[in-house]
């Protein structure tokens, strides 16, 4: 790019350079010049006009075929040489001279400006453009100044602000141009104008216009009215504002909503977590305990849940209760059903339920069931749900059965007890008196033979007496023998076990006669060396004879405590204590004598036979009187089985 004369250039406009992006513009000049302004005005390239600077060129392109050819010459005098960089020069020069001849210091030359290519360019400006001399008068003025001013453009020509703009503004606008002039810098500014009674705000721009000298001979300008811009920015800005603090706000409205959805769903997760862990433990334990878990919803009016115990325990599919709901009512027993048909009817109305029943399973074998039903609430408290458990007691009834069995065999080993027993004391008390009367008979016998009686008739007599007596010796030694038959089985004993099951055997009567039971069992408790049927007994005889001491105190709680510690390493010591009315000494004194009695049925012979069975057995059997409290405590001792092995 040949270089024309800078300083020819700088005369005429010096624009601060600034750069702007490259035009998509086909009339732009080329990409390596730096734009300075473009502006275009039409689209007809031959009547575009435009100015711009690059590698030291200004550019003017319009319809004017002096400019065009002089654009054309510029950009083929790479290859003209310096002959081209001549004529370019000289070129240069005559549009320089060209644009400076229209700058007069009068109106009149003024106007004539205005007729130049110049006055056209600037007039088709839409911003207000001028060219003012040093004392501020306007050269050169387009229409949009002339509107803003609201004057025709030819009344403002040669006139100064004064003239055209309100004073403060005109005050401030002549200010700005000594400044350019006296400081030779361009100057950007934006102020406010009150013209015409309306606020307009103008965006302005001077630099100085200088001569072919470098000499400031005024100031070139433009002048934008930014106000519309401004208030659709300040409008802009507003709503921004606006928008902006409408998001923050909404923004803090969903940092918040954000944070209570954040808890929720913390909240959510952890209960699910807790619902998804109790109903793996509700389906681990359900589903492994060996009763059937069962519940029924009263509005659903079925079993809403049956675990699998149930194909253990009833021997039936747990799917049967999809086609038949009263499955489980079906096996049992004919003998139960109508009681467990009644039972479930009132458990709807209750919500509990407690029964023992019997069902068949499909391979005919009986089962005990005990069936217990509890009531489920819902937060108004209304039974929404009962829950049971049905549990197989099949075991439980045969041991109790095989107890009873037991118990009777007890009561009948009881009363040959007591027959034996009872024997050894006739034995003892009638042994004497018989041989005396053996005797006595045997002396009459021998008087009769000596001839001082009538020997026919004693004879007869005493010899039925000697029958008797030999008949009554028999007998004796007969019940002897069957004492000496029957010596105890001493065994190996849990003696806590043996209290436990006399007080189930005798449930009955201490549940009738209101009384507590309390166990004091020292656990583990040493083995006894005992025979079992014999102690149990001997406990049972206690227990009975508490009850029945028990039985005559109306007011004073009744409580039967059974106790077992290990007395010394040898013996193991029972106590049977109740809070019935006692007795005094003169009782005291007699209470283990055969055949002694305070009740009108009493036999008397539980005490004494227990002792003998007790001390038969190694141990000792006594009674002491509660003191200060009412009641009796009867001890027993028994050797420890260790201790004999
Ligand atoms: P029975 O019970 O047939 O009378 P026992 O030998 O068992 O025969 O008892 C003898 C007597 O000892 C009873 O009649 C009763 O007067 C007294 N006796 C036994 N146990 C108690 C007791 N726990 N409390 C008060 N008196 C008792």
């Amino acid at each position: 790019m040949a270089h024309l004369d800078k300083a020819a250039l700088r005369g005429i406009f010096r624009y601060r350079p600034q750069a702007l992006p490259a035009s998509e513009d086909p009339a732009a000049p080329p990409s390596d010049l730096r734009r300075i302004r473009w502006r275009r005005f039409s689209a007809d390239p031959a009547r575009m006009t435009a100015i711009y600077i690059g590698g030291g060129l200004l550019w003017v392109l319009g319809g004017d075929p002096l400019l065009s050819a002089w654009l054309a010459g510029a950009e083929l005098s790479p290859m003209l040489g310096p002959l081209a960089n001549a004529l370019l020069i000289t070129a240069s020069g005559g549009l320089l001279y060209r644009l400076l001849s229209v700058q007069v210091e009068t109106t009149r030359r003024a106007h004539l400006v205005q007729d130049t290519r110049l006055a056209e360019f600037i007039e088709m400006i839409v911003d207000m453009a001028f060219i003012k001399d040093r004392e501020g008068r306007y050269l050169l003025f387009n229409s949009a100044g002339a509107r803003l001013a609201g004057k025709p453009l030819a009344e403002c020509l040669g006139q100064d602000d004064r003239a055209l703009f309100p004073a403060d503004m005109a005050l401030k606008r002549m200010a700005a141009d000594r400044q350019v002039i006296a400081n030779g810098h361009p100057l950007n500014r934006e102020d406010t104008f009150d013209i015409g009674g309306e606020r307009r705000i103008l965006q302005s721009t001077q630099w100085p216009y200088r001569d072919a000298d470098d000499r400031i001979i005024g100031v070139v300008g433009i002048a934008r009215d930014i106000t519309a811009r401004k208030q659709a920015d300040e409008r802009s800005w507003r709503a921004r504002d606006e928008l902006e603090s409408r998001v923050r706000a909404r923004t803090a409205e969903l940092v918040t909503a954000n944070r209570t959805l954040e808890r929720l769903i913390a909240a959510r997760v952890q209960t699910e977590i807790a619902l998804r862990d109790s109903e793996e433990r509700f389906r681990q334990l359900a589903e492994h305990i060996r009763e059937v878990f069962w519940v029924y919803g009263i509005v659903e009016e079925r079993l809403l849940y049956v675990s699998p115990a149930y194909e253990e325990i009833w021997g039936r599919a747990v799917r049967n209760f999809q086609e038949r709901p009263l499955d489980w009512l079906e096996a049992v027993h004919p003998d139960d059903r109508p009681r467990i048909q009644a039972a479930h009817t009132a458990k709807l109305e209750s919500g509990r339920l407690d029964e023992e029943y019997r069902i068949v399973r499909p391979d005919g074998t009986i089962r005990w069931i005990w069936d217990r039903g509890f009531p489920i609430r819902d937060a108004a408290g209304h039974v929404y749900r009962i829950a049971g458990l049905a549990e197989d007691i099949t075991a439980r009834k045969l041991a109790e059965d095989q107890l009873r069995r037991q118990q009777v065999e007890l009561a009948k080993m009881s009363r040959l007890s007591l027959a034996v027993e009872l024997a050894s004391n006739l034995a003892h008390e009638l042994n004497q008196p018989l041989a005396a009367i053996v005797a006595y008979t045997q002396a009459c016998l021998t008087l009769l033979r000596e001839d001082t009686a009538d020997p026919r008739e004693l004879t007869g007599t005493l010899e039925e007496v000697v029958n008797q007596g030999l008949r009554a010796g028999g007998i004796i030694r007969h019940l002897r023998g069957l004492v000496q038959k029957h010596p105890a089985a001493q065994t190996e004993i849990d003696l806590n076990a043996l209290i436990r099951a006399v007080i189930h055997y005798a449930q009955l009567e201490l549940r009738q006669a209101d009384i507590t039971v309390r166990l004091e069992l020292t656990e583990p408790l040493p083995a006894i060396l005992a025979d079992d049927m014999q102690i149990q007994l001997v406990v049972l005889y206690l227990v009975r004879n508490a009850i029945e001491a028990m039985q005559d105190t109306d007011d004073a709680p009744r409580e039967l405590l059974l106790r077992t510690t290990p007395l010394d390493t040898g013996t193991v010591h029972a106590t049977v204590r109740d809070s019935g009315p006692g007795f005094g000494p003169e009782v005291l004194e007699r209470l283990f004598q055969p055949f002694f009695t305070t009740k009108s049925a009493g036999m008397g012979l539980g005490l004494s036979v227990s002792r003998s069975l007790i001390e038969s057995q190694g141990g000792q059997l006594w009674a002491t009187p509660n003191q200060p409290d009412r009641g009796v405590s009867f001890h027993f001792s028994l050797p420890v089985y260790t201790h004999y092995r």
